[in-house]
């Protein structure tokens, strides 16, 4: 599929370095085809599955279009769900970071009207919104058609799907005949058509369609993680499967550098690739990784094309790719010379979907995993360490060790002690997370496999079961029905759950809020 560069799609100044900074490193295909068109002011019907963009399809071009001049309604967005307006707002405040005299607002029912009509007042020039309440207020004449250059339906076919037709209708018949229309959807039911023939001029379709591709035989997983836990689970992962060599990829330029700052803050040798470096930048960095200076490779997809390593054993998705042949590009990194390949998915909320794609085009199985938890990757760092010393005594040349030894057995310690000092020395650094022991957790009263743990609230703070279930389940990703027998009390709680995830949890509740009340969540003392 083709991909345009920005720079190519004659986008205002002001909107290239909104773009520049998000880190965006070259349009998408259904960006790449409907750009052009759109600013040459026609109508098009664009396709293309979710996560593909097509936010920035439609809205870079309608906000070039925009009078700025003009303070009146310019432009109309219709959205399904106010979720989708909320989000397609964000987005295009993004790109108006220098043009800030563009005003957008996102307009949804279950709002007070009189606070969307105060906000319209002020000057907007793109409206946002779900169809029944845009209607409303075109009814209301808070909202005038008049100047109405541009109209988007976006998700047309869920807009229909939900009933919204009547609305779509009374809205488009009342927008100036020389506007231009806009229709974006994953789907091109009967339905659509036949709005187009009615509400369109000579558009253009745009079906970014999907090709044939053959996935290289790499076990895939998924990890379904809440975004403000992606970097805590990619540093497991990497912990857990400690891969000699691995590549990461991101969808921007700017999480390239972000991650890479984070993950060399937690003292991983990585660094980042992409389009902003120089030959000679790029050129080090890959030196690096080659000789092992480096295990880590952080990359964009642009950036690693031209990338030729032969025994990467995990390739991770930081996030979903944009489209489904990005993806077997990337994991078509590792698996190579008969190696078995590993390539691991972060999905965050939505991007489930366009995993869901991705499966489907390239038919292959992708399966959810549980992340590890803490105790899991401990006990990976043990047996590392105990192969290491299990090494270091079949070299021998120990004599003068064990001299030493002799001398610290005088002072009667026992040789089991001296060795479990030593360990824990040696292992130091990598115990910082204080994890409780499952010895610890055994003698916490629970059931067997579980740790009970204690929570100082209770009901006196009107907390109920389902508040604490749902506390945990939503801060830490472990299934609700994995939580045992909850007991509250007037002052405290005790919850019970799985002993593996115990660690888990009291790290993701420490200082977490249930109902509003900030907790202290410790394992209980037992009996
Ligand atoms: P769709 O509406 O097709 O489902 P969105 O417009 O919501 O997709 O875009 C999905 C994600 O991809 C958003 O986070 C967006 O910021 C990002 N994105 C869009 N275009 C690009 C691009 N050219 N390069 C990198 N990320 C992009
Ligand atoms: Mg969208």
């Amino acid at each position: 599929m083709e991909k345009l560069r920005f720079e190519d799609l004659s986008l205002s100044n002001e909107l290239m370095h909104a773009i520049q900074d998000m880190g965006f490193e070259e349009a998408t295909p259904i960006q790449s085809q409907a750009i052009p068109p759109v600013l040459e002011g026609h109508d098009i019907i664009g396709q293309a599955q979710t996560g593909t963009g097509k936010t920035a399809a439609f809205g870079l071009p309608c906000i070039d279009m925009v009078d700025e001049d003009n303070k009146k309604l310019q432009a109309i967005i219709l959205c399904p769900t106010r979720e989708l307006a909320i989000q397609v707002s964000e987005e295009m405040r993004k790109f108006l970071k220098y043009k800030p005299t563009v005003k957008v607002l996102p307009i949804y029912g279950g709002q007070p009207i009189d606070r969307q009509i105060l906000g319209l007042k002020k000057g907007i020039q793109i409206v946002i919104g779900t169809p029944g309440r845009i209607m409303d207020h075109m009814n209301r004449r808070t909202l005038k058609m008049d100047n109405v250059k541009m109209v988007v339906l976006d998700e047309a076919d869920e807009m229909l799907d939900m009933g919204f037709r009547d609305d779509i209708e009374e809205i488009l018949s009342k927008v100036p005949e020389d506007r231009q229309t806009l229709f974006f959807s994953a789907t091109m039911p009967r339905e659509i058509l036949e709005l187009t023939k009615r509400y369109q001029k000579n558009p253009k379709l745009i079906k970014v369609v999907h090709q044939e591709l053959t996935v290289p035989s790499v076990e895939q997983l998924y990890f379904e993680v809440k975004e403000k836990y992606k970097l805590e689970a990619l540093s497991r992962l990497i912990d857990m499967y400690n891969p000699k060599l691995s590549m990461i990829f991101c969808n921007t330029k700017r999480g390239v550098d972000e991650l890479v700052e984070h993950l060399q803050g937690r003292g991983y040798f990585a660094e980042g690739l992409h389009g902003d470096l120089k030959q000679t930048q790029r050129d080090r960095v890959m030196s690096k990784f080659r000789n092992g200076t480096i295990d880590i490779l952080v990359a964009t997809d642009v950036a690693a094309r031209g990338i030729d390593v032969d025994d990467i054993e995990i390739v991770f998705n930081y996030d979903v790719p944009q489209d489904e042949e990005y993806y077997v590009h990337r994991i078509g990194r590792t698996g190579r010379a008969g190696r078995t390949g590993r390539a691991f998915t972060l999905v965050v909320g939505r991007e489930i979907y366009k995993l869901r794609d991705i499966q489907k085009y390239t038919n292959s199985r992708i399966i959810q995993h549980q992340l590890p938890s803490l105790s899991d990757i401990e006990e990976v760092k043990m047996n590392i360490h105990l192969e290491k010393i299990k090494g270091v005594l079949e070299q021998g040349h120990l004599s003068k060790q064990i001299h030493m030894i002799e001398h610290l057995l005088q002072d009667e310690y026992t040789s089991l002690d001296i060795a479990a000092a030593l360990l824990k020395m040696a292992m130091g650094d990598d115990q910082k997370e204080d994890l409780i022991a499952p010895q610890v957790l055994a003698q916490t009263g629970g059931p067997e496999g579980m740790a009970r743990l204690f929570i100082n609230i209770g009901r006196n703070h009107n907390v109920r079961a389902k508040d604490v279930l749902g506390a945990i389940a939503g801060e830490t990703g472990i299934p609700g029905k994995l939580i045992g027998t909850i007991d509250i009390y007037d002052k405290y709680t005790f919850v019970d759950v799985p002993k593996e995830h115990a660690n888990d949890i009291l790290m993701r509740m420490k200082n977490n809020q249930i109902k509003g009340n900030k907790i202290n969540i410790e394992p209980a003392k037992g009996k």
